[in-house]
């Protein structure tokens, strides 16, 4: 689950680790009003979308004095802003944070995330902050450091140590980045994240060590350890197929392809995606409808896999083991009957009753093209398409 970095900053400022003074605003008014109250005379307008790059796009900007406040906030506030990160449709800015502007001397880079190949958490430092990160891991990747982080006993004083001196800081600056290091990953930790990036991180003209961008991911199966999360979430920013699939319990991922899947087990939806793209294809989506398909389950994947205009054929791949494959047969006669699906359809249902399944499409009056197997499935949507 992604949250704003309004939100990030408060779960960070809660386990202590500095933040600039800031709020959230939605309207051009509440900008100003929060200018004020964060006093100063230099501040920074940013917009609040679920992607990075907002900078490079125009969505992050220096004000000095209220009046400057107000014409960012308007510039920003209802713009669509275009970053790496959002595709060329881009994304409208509903809301925007004020904060307090910061006299940057240097600009770090430090980024949580769990190592799947290790199975441990990994704290990671770069000099070269306020860049696009992915651009140094291909480039440069000799300026990230690294250090593992054994689970029984959590990040240690001297592993922050040294990779505070190791971006080349003394004094009181590495005193704070230590300390900064320490608290990000307690924050981290408790929060159930699965990522927190501040990109920047940045050292102060005062020497005060500061989270200046807070990108926090938590990690979709500690969710329900934290109901208020809840709060954080703003359906603006997700993708509104994802949200209605979530509603039938559907688990859809929306991709750029144009063969829209129907599969039952997300191994072989994995295996279904894989074969179509062998097959010269592209899949359209990750679709899983679970262990019990049956006509809702169905009709409710139509619906979504339909409503992506890209999609240009339709794949269904059902194993029938703890499902029988004539009630799955019998629910996609039903639900393709009650969507009226104009595009082609492929069937491959192997498994319990599989027979007698083919025999309820054939005669169904529909016009399926049932497959005899996975290959032989993949190849019929591709040649659908390009027919
Ligand atoms: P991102 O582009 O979406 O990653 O947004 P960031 O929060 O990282 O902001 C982009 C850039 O804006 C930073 O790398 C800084 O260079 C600049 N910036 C943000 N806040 C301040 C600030 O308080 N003072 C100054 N001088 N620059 C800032
Ligand atoms: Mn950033």
């Amino acid at each position: 689950m992604k949250i704003h970095e309004y939100q990030g900053k408060e779960i960070l400022k809660k386990y202590g680790v500095a933040v600039p003074k800031g709020e959230v605003a939605f309207t051009i008014d509440e900008a100003v009003k929060t200018a004020e109250k964060i006093g100063g005379s230099m501040w920074v307008v940013k917009a609040q979308i679920h992607a990075g790059g907002r900078g490079k796009g125009g969505g992050v900007k220096l004000a000095r004095s209220f009046e400057e406040v107000r014409e960012r906030a308007g510039e920003i506030l209802g713009m669509r802003l275009i970053t790496h990160q959002t595709g060329p449709e881009g994304r409208i800015v509903r809301r925007i944070l004020v904060e307090q502007g910061m006299n940057i001397a240097r600009e770090l880079y430090v980024g949580i995330t769990l190592d799947r190949q290790r199975a441990q958490n990994v704290v990671m430092v770069s000099t070269e902050g306020g860049m696009e990160i992915e651009k140094v891991a291909m480039e440069t990747p000799e300026r990230i450091l690294k250090e593992a982080v054994d689970p029984t006993v959590g990040l240690q004083q001297f592993q922050a140590r040294s990779l505070c001196i190791n971006l080349g800081l003394t004094g009181d600056s590495l005193k704070n980045c230590v300390q900064f290091l320490m608290m990000l990953y307690k924050a981290y930790e408790a929060s159930d994240a699965s990522l927190a990036e501040i990109n920047p991180l940045v050292i102060t003209q005062e020497g005060h060590v500061i989270a200046l961008d807070a990108k926090i991911n938590f990690d979709d199966n500690a969710l329900f350890r934290h109901p208020d999360y809840e709060n954080f979430r703003d359906i603006d920013e997700e993708d509104a197929l994802e949200v209605e699939a979530a509603a039938s319990n559907l688990n859809y991922i929306k991709l750029d392809g144009n063969v829209g899947c129907m599969v039952n087990g997300a191994g072989l939806a994995m295996a279904t995606m894989d074969i179509i793209k062998l097959a010269g294809g592209m899949p359209a989506n990750f679709l899983d409808v679970g262990g019990g398909a049956n006509a809702q389950t169905v009709e409710a994947g139509f619906k979504i896999i339909l409503k992506d205009e890209n999609v240009k054929a339709i794949l269904i791949n059902i194993f029938g083991g703890i499902v029988r494959c004539d009630r799955v047969a019998t629910g996609v006669v039903e639900a393709a009957k009650k969507v009226d699906v104009q595009i082609p359809i492929v069937i491959r249902l192997a498994g319990t009753n599989a027979e007698l399944a083919a025999e309820i499409l054939q005669n169904s009056g529909l016009k399926f093209l049932v497959a005899s197997n996975l290959k032989d499935a993949a190849q019929k949507v591709t040649r659908a398409i390009a027919a």
